[in-house]
């Protein structure tokens, strides 16, 4: 059974066992007792740290593989490509792309009217407090390190990036000792990615643990009480996912979506389960450069950025949440207060990091820009979590889907690799080699 395959049944097992823990618990049909040593000894003992041990090991690979990887990148667009211009058009794609999905977001829910007519109530129990937000100056002077380890240690992507680019085009301009230093990172990139796909073989048990623990603590009931604002947001993450990027894909580079869709699954899968996109860029990056084709060079510098800066999903979700926090709270913001939305939500996306919940404190950001109370965060957190996971999962989709793009505009896709099937078989080193040797 190939990698992927494994890595989905986890999914689904973990989602299930997840559910009926939840289900035993809340239910207490096996009496107390049982139902307390379940809990404290597989969701909160065993899922738990299998869980925690599983993302650990990911990010692990994260500070490292990106530094490395962009050195090597960096160092062979010094030679031949322009930086300049290959940066403007991922930053414009990333750009595009939020500003597509907010306002996807935004149509969808002013036409269905998720917030009309629900309970106030809910907002009663549970209380936010907004994290302040930094402001822009501070945003973009921090994204030059003054001190690269400290970077690699606070694992700052811009500020890792900036400082990888720097590096790999002062060694392509080297000469021999760059050579030398060239040959290094290279080799040194391939074990990287090698320990990534040695971590992967435990994939499926990590997935599985953080999916069980998780289901299993889920408070389900606000789903029940915000189905509208759930379902809205799940429609147009889907929308956005399977019909946007298959129409950008298909029209700016002729390559097919399904292809792309099919081999991310595994990407997709981690990004759901970890909700986090930074923790899965290692598995993401491998993903576009062995199964999608996509060269080191651009993916190097297109997904660590992409997974910092380019967050569809959180876009979408915070448009149907502010369209339906103002229809419950029966403020009308008018047309200027959806375009101050669109903007403020496509700036913030680039000051904030991939890491779970990072949503709800922009979500804050947008809120306060337009004059809506900030209470309503509190209502959509009880349903955040969840979408949290499957935002994600477009999150990284979205990057893949603009690295493809531009890989192919700049003559750096490989559509032989794009185009085969038997990325899973052992004869292509399965998944990114994890099952070779
Ligand atoms: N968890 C998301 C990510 O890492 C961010 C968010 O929407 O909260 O991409």
């Amino acid at each position: 059974m190939g990698l992927t395959t494994r890595i989905l049944i986890a999914m689904l097992a973990g989602i299930v066992v997840g559910v009926l823990f939840n289900f035993l618990n809340t239910s207490q049909v096996l009496g107390a007792g049982a139902t307390d040593l379940v809990h404290r000894y597989l969701t909160e003992g065993l899922f738990d740290v299998v869980g925690r041990i599983f993302i650990a090991s990911l990010k692990l690979m994260v500070v490292p593989l990106v530094l490395v990887s962009l050195v090597c990148g960096a160092c062979a667009l010094s030679e031949g490509h322009r930086i300049g211009p290959l940066a403007g058009k991922t930053l414009l794609l990333y750009l595009l792309t939020t500003a597509v999905a907010i306002s996807l977001a935004l149509l969808v829910a002013l036409v269905i009217q998720p917030g009309v007519g629900v309970d106030m109530s809910l907002a009663k129990d549970v209380t936010f407090e907004a994290k302040e937000s930094p402001p822009l100056s501070e945003v973009l002077v921090n994204i030059f390190p003054t001190n690269p380890v400290e970077a690699m240690a606070r694992g700052n992507m811009l500020q890792i990036i900036v400082f990888a680019l720097l590096m790999g085009y002062a060694v392509a301009r080297c000469g021999e000792p760059g050579k030398r230093m060239a040959g290094f990172f290279n080799d040194l990139n391939e074990v990287i990615l090698r320990m990534v796909g040695v971590l992967m073989v435990f994939a499926p048990y990590g997935v599985f643990a953080l999916l069980a623990k998780t289901f299993a603590t889920l408070g389900f009931d606000f789903l029940l009480q915000l189905a509208k604002y759930f379902s809205v947001v799940l429609c147009v993450l889907l929308l956005h996912a399977l019909g946007v990027y298959s129409l950008l894909l298909k029209l700016l580079s002729g390559l097919n979506p399904i292809e792309l869709f099919k081999k991310m699954r595994p990407a997709m899968a981690f990004a759901f389960s970890t909700a986090s996109s930074a923790a899965t860029i290692p598995v993401t990056l491998a993903t576009v450069e062995k199964r999608l084709g996509v060269d080191n060079k651009i993916a190097a510098f297109t997904v660590p950025l992409g997974a910092t800066i380019n967050m569809d999903g959180t876009a979408i979700m915070q448009g149907v949440a502010t369209v339906f926090i103002s229809q419950m709270y029966g403020i009308d913001i008018g047309l200027t207060g959806y375009l101050t939305v669109i903007l403020t939500a496509t700036l913030a996306s680039i000051g904030t990091a991939g890491v779970p919940g990072v949503g709800l404190i922009m979500l804050a950001m947008v809120l306060q820009q337009v004059g809506l109370p900030l209470e309503g965060i509190a209502i959509v957190m009880g349903v955040d979590r969840l979408l949290d996971m499957v935002r994600t999962a477009v999150n990284i989709t979205g990057d893949s889907v603009v690295s493809t793009i531009v890989a192919k505009s700049e003559g750096a896709l490989s559509e032989e690799t794009f185009n085969d099937r038997n990325y899973d078989s052992v004869a292509n080193g399965g998944f990114m080699g994890a099952s070779a040797n």
